[in-house]
């Protein structure tokens, strides 16, 4: 696979749809260049004491792209790939996400380069709360709120509401979102991106005449939107022929459990895939290309690129990940004739309950997580509607139309609000 690959920039890919975009809708220039670039990079590196005495220092990134709809909110990333241009992407893209399912947030993204797999409890701890410090002044409820991605869960988050409650002198539950449930977390916040992107499924299989028992489908990625967006997939009665994680790919024809496969990685030292037992073992890029109905990149940015976009042979993909596609592929994957919903929109579920999760922390009130995810389904399928329906209104496909959606929205807004 092309993980952290130097040859695709997400930004890049980014930017190209933006003013494709800019281009459908007509947009005055002047408001798109200050969409185009983020309001606020901080960088910070960040000294942490390892277990064996030594000092390491981290890069460490926070980036707001936009906080015209509300404060801005966007995940943190620990991972080796970690660079600016795909933090300022990923802050983009959650600008767009929040104003696709309608909710009063702008966008952001943190990041830090290292190895979480690498690093023992403590030193993951010391890194977190020394992040929390360099971003004090960045974080708050009303201002900027973290929630986790890839290589971070609800450990950190509660590292973070710990380290700023501390500073803050008041504990400040609403400061991050993706909580452990007894600090003031979610119910249903742990499941909400894997069920939006099965809501997405749902919806689009719907749209394609394609009855979801007569469907298969082949998962990339087995972390937390991976493995729950397969768990609820194949709930919906589809097969799961393959899922995949960082030690390859594993094939069943006759399905997968996925419900086993989820208590293997759970129980495996690794905590990985690694030696789960199945028909065949496949690479990553050999999984892409299956013979499948549905693909669901859940994995990282990048894996579908000119050079494999024409293998492809699923008919729907669904982008669980953040920035799967390039924007080369895009248009061989529209020649195909494949509908693929982007991950803007297909994603957009965690952020939702987050918005839930924001919401019940300055309520005091909780929510029962039938409430949760009702209100979450509700939100995903009218933001899908809202984009296959702008998809025939510009006679665009699904990417472009939901960045149209978002840009329209936040640039209406930008204008309100004027202050240049
Ligand atoms: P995670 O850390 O829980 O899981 C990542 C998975 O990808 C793991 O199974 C890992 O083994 C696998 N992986 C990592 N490198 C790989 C490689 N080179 N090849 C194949 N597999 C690889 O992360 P996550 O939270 O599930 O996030 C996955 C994607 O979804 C990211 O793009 C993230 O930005 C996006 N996303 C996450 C959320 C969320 O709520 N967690 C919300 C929206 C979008």
């Amino acid at each position: 696979m092309n993980g952290g690959s130097p040859r695709y920039n997400p930004l890049e890919s980014m930017n190209r749809r933006f003013d494709a975009a800019v281009e459908v809708l007509g947009l005055d220039h002047q408001f798109a260049n200050v969409l185009r670039v983020p309001d606020k990079v901080v960088m910070a590196n960040i000294p942490v004491t390892m277990d064996n005495g030594n000092i390491k220092v981290f890069e460490a990134y926070r980036v707001v792209h936009s906080d015209h709809l509300g404060p801005s909110k966007g995940g943190i990333r620990y991972s080796m790939d970690v660079n600016l241009d795909e933090v300022k992407a990923l802050a983009a893209w959650m600008t767009w996400k929040c104003a696709i399912v309608n909710i009063p947030y702008g966008g952001a993204k943190g990041g830090i380069k290292c190895d979480p797999r690498s690093m023992s409890k403590g030193e993951l701890e010391r890194l977190t709360r020394a992040y929390t410090v360099a971003m004090k002044d960045v974080f708050g409820p009303e201002q900027d709120i973290p929630a986790p991605d890839m290589g971070t869960g609800q450990q950190e988050m509660a590292w973070i509401v710990d380290e700023y409650s501390k500073i803050k002198g008041q504990n400040a539950w609403a400061v991050v979102t993706g909580k452990p449930i007894v600090l003031g977390g979610s119910l249903g916040r742990v499941e909400a991106t894997g069920r939006g992107v099965m809501v997405s499924t749902r919806s689009a299989l719907a749209k394609m005449g394609l009855k979801p028992t007569d469907a298969n489908c082949a998962v990339q990625g087995f972390g937390n939107v991976g493995s729950i967006s397969a768990k609820l997939i194949a709930q919906m009665g589809v097969k799961i022929v393959a899922i995949s994680d960082i030690s390859g790919g594993y094939f069943d024809s006759k399905g997968i459990d996925v419900d086993a496969a989820i208590a293997y990685v759970a129980n495996s030292s690794s905590r990985s895939l690694e030696g789960f037992p199945c028909e065949r073992k496949i690479s990553n890029g050999e999984l892409l290309e299956l013979d499948v109905t549905v693909l669901v990149p859940a994995a990282m940015e990048d894996q579908i690129t000119p050079e494999n976009a024409h293998n492809i042979k699923a008919k729907l993909i669904v982008e669980g990940a953040n920035g799967p596609t390039t924007a080369e592929a895009d248009k061989i994957l529209d020649d195909k004739g494949i509908l693929v919903v982007p991950d803007i929109l297909a994603n957009a579920g965690g952020v939702t309950v987050s918005y839930f999760e924001w919401v019940q922390n300055r309520l005091g009130y909780y929510w029962t997580e039938e409430r949760v995810n009702r209100r979450a389904d509700r939100a995903m399928k009218m933001a899908f509607d809202n984009i296959y329906n702008a998809s025939s209104k510009y006679g665009v496909n699904m990417r472009l139309a939901a960045y149209c959606v978002a840009l329209e929205k936040v640039s209406a807004v930008l204008k309100l609000r004027g202050s240049f």
